[in-house]
């Protein structure tokens, strides 16, 4: 656009213009970045959720963003990660070797033994008794040094190529990562596609379900507007999730993250699962949750597209944790 090939502030070029056009370093190496961490995807195909790499790139995230020199053992982050991945992980549970030692093939990160080896394996005995530590690989820890913003970059993209957006801040949370160093020209970019995209489906959900939640029936609103009541994605948006109303449902606060965490679900005949792994003991945890067990969807109204089987099956095998509780029984 410019007459001027020269761009950024403070570059490290010589003084006058160059002879021909210098390529912005810093910029392209941001974008290889990003598009490698995005890529990480390619383990979850068929809208399998596979997040074990995700989760485990997140938290060394969120490591450097406190300790950036600090190499991480795997005896040590064992714990954190076995619950990262009962948390945000599928109902299956995995090892948390396996990611720690296969995230090394993607180009962000890096594992050493105390004996100056690469990674034996997911063996759980000899990733401890080697004393394997894993961390940012040296090109990637110089440029998040360089570049304060780009950890929280790389963690948004982590976040909503593997998570539905109610779960990002709770993640980021989980993974002590600080997600507010703004990253505002990336974000304006993406920003306004995404969000007339979700505004429609919002729209069209809340009218086929008549503004109410469709598990309890809340329906909120100050003067005339409806608050707290979203549409949620059975099927996440995520891995291959429609924005269509056989895919969605019109909820609470409250059922859509209690849906995105696995807790509640559908069963086949569309009624209401509750997973036997929540506990809630008080009065309101009953009747928000555990009574919802066993009762048919609220809505949508006639016309409209009620959420179709295969979205049902997907939540069900990806997210939904364990059985789910008996209705009727004791
Ligand atoms: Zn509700």
């Amino acid at each position: 656009m410019g007459p001027q090939p020269v761009r950024g502030k403070g570059g490290t070029g010589g003084e006058g213009p160059p002879a021909r056009p210098v390529p912005d370093r810093p910029t392209v190496r941001r974008m290889d970045w990003i598009e490698r961490v995005g890529n990480l995807r390619q383990w979850s195909r068929n809208g399998l959720r596979a997040p074990h790499k995700p989760l485990l790139l997140l938290y060394a995230l969120g490591r450097f963003q406190r300790e950036p020199d600090r190499a991480l053992r795997y005896s040590e982050i064992e714990h954190d990660l076995k619950a990262l991945l009962q948390d945000y992980g599928p109902p299956h549970r995995t090892s948390p070797s396996y990611p720690f030692h296969h995230l090394a093939g993607d180009g962000v990160w890096e594992v050493l033994t105390d004996r100056g080896t690469t990674s034996s394996g997911t063996g759980v005995r000899a990733l401890r008794e080697s004393g394997a530590q894993g961390r940012l690989v040296p090109e990637l820890r110089s440029a998040l040094s360089g570049d304060p913003a780009l950890v929280g970059r790389l963690a948004q993209v982590l976040l909503e190529v593997h998570f539905p957006p109610s779960l990002h801040s709770d993640i980021a949370s989980d993974v002590g990562l600080d997600l507010d160093v703004p990253d505002r020209a990336v974000r304006a970019a993406a920003a306004p596609g995404d969000r007339r995209r979700a505004a429609d489906l919002r729209r069209r959900v809340l009218v086929a379900y008549e503004y109410r939640c469709a598990f309890c029936g809340f329906d909120g609103a100050i003067g005339r507007v409806p608050v707290g009541l979203e549409a949620a994605h059975v099927r996440w948006w995520a891995f291959q999730g429609a924005d269509e109303l056989s895919n969605a449902l019109c909820l609470c606060s409250l059922h859509h993250k209690l849906l995105d965490k696995g807790v509640l679900g559908l069963d086949a005949g569309r009624r209401i699962i509750v997973s036997q792994e929540f506990v809630g003991r008080s009065t309101a945890a009953r009747s928000h949750v555990l009574d919802l067990a066993g009762r048919a969807l609220i809505g949508p109204q006639n016309g409209s597209a009620p959420v179709a089987p295969d979205n049902v099956n997907w939540h069900t095998a990806q997210v939904f944790r364990g059985a789910a509780r008996v209705v009727g029984g004791i």
